[in-house]
């Protein structure tokens, strides 16, 4: 019988080949893309602090890897955060 690897010991494909790669938090997993400054041309209310991230400000952006929502698009749940306040949360 040929030898096959356990699929439980590969880490899980990512979704796209983009910058974007999934973390777990206590409730559940987030895909999670970094936003650098220069392309940081809104403002967006930080979820963590509820604080504006300002203009020009490097920070993440994350969205459910599975939608809260059985009919919603998970890319419609993302959030911008700003880097500390995501690494803060749990
Ligand atoms: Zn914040």
């Amino acid at each position: 019988m040929p030898k096959r690897p356990s699929k439980h010991l590969r880490p899980p494909r990512p979704l796209s080949s983009s910058h974007a790669g999934a973390v777990d938090k206590a409730d559940g997993r987030w895909m999670i893309q970094t936003m650098p400054a220069t392309s940081a041309t809104k403002q967006y209310r930080c979820p963590g602090c509820e604080r504006m991230i300002p203009l020009g400000t490097s920070h993440v952006v994350v969205w459910p890897l599975v939608p809260s929502l059985p009919y919603s698009k998970a890319v419609d749940e993302r959030r911008h955060w700003h880097t500390s306040c995501w690494n803060r949360r749990r």
